[in-house]
């Protein structure tokens, strides 16, 4: 039976499966981010246990990882995670590796161009080619799907690192962001809520501040992404968006700084579909990391 691998390279954990979509999982599991060798050492070990069992034909893995990442072809470091903050995985060739050891092709992509795939594939941006996926979580990330396709360009998006306008009247926090301060991460991540307010976002209340703040910094993020790359839906994700009465703030405010200019149906009256949550959960990341490894195997 042909098979296919994903991976998914979290900050805190990777997880990797084995099937050919959401309903056909053959095996899953999980295990902690720690250095890259006794880390990728272990995927490698997930997949030789079933690489040897019959009834699996492991055609090709696809890897959606934390970043930055080279996906520049006719680069020398191509599909390395390059100058990541993350201490031990600077220059660390994952999809080479994991190609090597398995003797396999590998493919990779940001995390978020792999959940975009995976919610377009599966999820709640089904046959949606002009799609966006935003996570909100520890960082702030987006991916982006153009006429199907994961955009790369330069190097990928980051939109995680969006400048927006700071209410410095209700809030003289200066940001989390160890680049640029006040960018949409500084602002708005996981982190940036825990600094600002001392506790986590998760320990807040419903009528806390920090959530008026959130959704103001996440709807301008939103309005420029519809304005520069004029999506068809706008997946939001990641653990701070657990508090799902933000979703309804951010539709009703996105509207709001929009202000009836961008003429669109998808937006005037269908908002509640427009900017969603995610179809496949906490899944779609290595959900999409599945989709890759399908989609480049069947192009080759
Ligand atoms: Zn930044």
């Amino acid at each position: 039976m042909n098979s296919f691998g994903a991976v998914e390279t979290g900050g805190t954990k990777i997880k990797c499966l084995i099937g050919t979509s959401p309903d056909d999982i053959y095996s899953q599991a999980t295990f902690p981010t720690t250095n890259p060798e006794e880390t990728l050492a272990k995927v490698i070990d997930f997949f030789r246990l079933h690489l040897d069992e019959s009834n699996i034909d492991l055609k090709a893995i696809g890897i959606a990882s934390f970043g930055p990442l080279d996906l520049n072809p006719a680069s020398e470091t191509y599909g390395f995670i390059t100058h990541t903050p993350k201490p031990g995985w600077q220059m660390t060739n994952v999809a080479g590796y994991l190609s090597d050891a398995l003797a396999i092709p590998a493919y990779i992509d940001t995390d978020v161009n792999g959940a975009v795939l995976g919610e377009y594939a599966w999820g709640a941006g089904k046959n949606i080619e002009n799609l966006v996926y935003l996570t909100v979580g520890t960082g702030i990330g987006g991916g982006a799907l153009i006429n199907g396709l994961p955009l790369h360009g330069l190097i990928h998006p980051e939109m995680g690192h969006m400048r927006i306008q700071h209410d410095w009247i209700n809030d003289p926090f200066a940001g989390s962001c160890p680049f640029h301060g006040d960018c949409l991460e500084g602002m708005a991540s996981g982190t940036a809520i825990e600094k600002r307010w001392g506790r986590k976002g998760e320990d807040l209340p419903d009528n806390h501040p920090a959530w008026r703040l959130e959704v103001y910094y996440l709807a301008q993020a939103i309005v420029n992404v519809v304005l520069i790359i004029s999506p068809q839906r706008v997946i939001i994700g990641g653990g701070v968006m657990g508090n799902t009465d933000l979703y309804e703030m951010i539709r009703t405010q996105v509207k709001e700084l929009l202000a009836g200019y961008v003429h669109a149906r998808q937006i005037l009256v269908g908002i509640d579909e427009f900017i969603s949550a995610p179809g496949l959960g906490s899944q779609s990341g290595v959900l999409g990391a599945l989709a890759l490894a399908i989609n480049r195997h069947s192009k080759k």
